[in-house]
C-alpha cells in the first residue's frame, strides 16, 4: 500500500487526494491517524485506516507492512518529534517497508536555526536506519502567511521581526503535497532528498503589497525588534520557548534560509509552482 501519516491534517489529506486524483486506488491507500472520528471521511472513500499514535510506539506496530511505500509527515508538537519520529522509523524499520519519504525541512542539515533541529535529527534517524528513503525538504507553505489574513487586516499591518529585505520561497500546501504524491508513485526518487520552494521568493513588503492589492486597503509591513514579537506570541498565550522557536524563524528569513529556489518542486510537480499573489487572491476571496 501507499501508507500516507497525518493524513487527517491538512498536508496529508491533500497528498491522498492527489494520489486519487493520480490513479492510486482507494484501497491501495492507507492512512495513519490518531483519531478514528477524524478518519471518517478518508474511510468513506474506501481507503484502509489504520490507527497508531506517534507517542504509542505499540500502536506503530501494526501500522505498516513489508513493502509499503510511507509517507512520513512530520508531527506537529514542536519539541516532541524526535522521541515521536523515531517510533514511527522504528516500526516502519521493523516491517521492511519499500520506501519512507519525509516532509523535513528547506536545507536540510544547512538548515541553521531552532525549528529545523528536529528534523536534521530525523533525518539521521532515517539514514541510520538503512531503509530506501526520500527526504521531501519543503520549505514554507504560503499559508504560514495567508492564514494569518484576518488579523493583518485588523491591525492595517503585517507585523513581523523578519528584516524587509528578508525573503521566503513559499508554496502552497497543495504544491507540496503534489510533490508527495509523485516520489510515491513514481520511480528514481530512492536515497534522494529534495530542495522543495517556490518559483519565487519574495520580501513581506511585497506580500504586503499583494495584500493591499487583492483588499484595496492599505496594508504594510510593519518590522518590529524581536523581543517585540516575543512578547507578542507569549501575550496570545504561547509558551515562552516556543515563542522564541517562531522569533528564530524570522531571523532565519533574514539570513536568507528559507528563500532558495532550486526548482526542484517545479519539476516534481511538472509544473511552475503556484505564486503567491494567487494564494493571497485565494485568501481574500475566503474571507468574503
Ligand atoms: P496539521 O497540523 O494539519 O497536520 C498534522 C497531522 O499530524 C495531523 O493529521 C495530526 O493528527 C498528525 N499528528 C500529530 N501528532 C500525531 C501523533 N502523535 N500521532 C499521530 N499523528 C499525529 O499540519 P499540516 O498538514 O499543515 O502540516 C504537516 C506538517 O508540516 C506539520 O505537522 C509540521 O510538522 C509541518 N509544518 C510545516 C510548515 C511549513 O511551512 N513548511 C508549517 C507548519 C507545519 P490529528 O489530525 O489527529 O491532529
Amino acid at each position: 500500500s501507499t501508507v500516507v501519516t497525518g493524513a487527517t491534517g491538512s498536508l496529508g489529506r491533500l497528498v491522498v487526494d492527489e494520489l486519487l486524483r493520480g490513479g492510486v486506488p482507494a484501497g491501495q491507500i492507507a492512512a495513519l491517524a490518531r483519531d478514528e472520528r477524524k478518519a471518517a471521511p478518508l474511510a468513506a472513500l474506501g481507503i484502509e485506516v489504520r490507527l497508531a499514535d506517534y507517542d504509542r510506539p505499540e500502536t506503530l506496530e501494526a501500522a505498516f507492512h513489508a513493502g509499503d511505500r510511507v509517507l512520513l509527515i512530520s508531527g506537529s508538537e514542536i519539541g516532541r518529534r524526535v522521541p515521536q519520529h523515531t517510533a514511527v522509523v522504528e516500526a516502519a524499520s521493523r516491517a521492511g517497508v519499500a520506501q519512507l519519504a519525509y516532509t523535513s525541512v528547506l536545507g536540510g542539515p544547512e538548515a541553521d536555526f531552532e525549528l529545523a533541529r528536529e528534523h536534521q535529527v530525523t533525518e539521521k534517524l532515517i539514514l541510520e536506519s538503512g531503509l530506501p528513503y526520500t527526504l521531501l525538504r519543503n520549505g514554507w507553505y504560503s499559508e504560514v502567511y495567508t492564514e494569518q489574513l484576518a488579523t493583518a487586516l485588523e491591525h492595517g499591518a503585517v507585523t513581523g521581526s523578519a528584516p524587509r529585505e528578508g525573503r521566503i520561497a513559499s508554496a502552497p500546501r497543495a504544491d507540496y503535497a503534489a510533490a508527495a504524491a509523485a516520489v510515491l508513485t513514481g520511480e528514481g526518487h530512492l536515497n534522494t532528498a529534495y530542495e522543495l520552494s517556490g518559483d519565487t521568493a519574495w520580501s513581506l513588503p511585497e506580500y504586503a503589497a499583494l495584500v493591499s492589492e487583492a483588499t484595496g486597503r492599505e496594508i504594510a509591513y510593519r518590522e518590529i525588534p524581536a523581543d517585540a514579537h516575543l512578547a507578542i506570541f507569549t501575550g496570545a498565550g504561547l509558551p515562552e520557548e516556543l515563542a522564541a522557536i517562531l522569533v528564530d524563524v524570522d531571523r532565519a528569513v533574514g539570513r536568507g534560509l528559507l528563500a532558495a529556489t532550486p526548482g526542484d518542486l517545479a519539476r516534481l510537480i511538472g509544473r511552475p509552482t503556484t505564486p503567491i499573489a494567487e494564494t493571497v487572491a485565494d485568501a481574500v476571496a475566503a474571507l468574503k
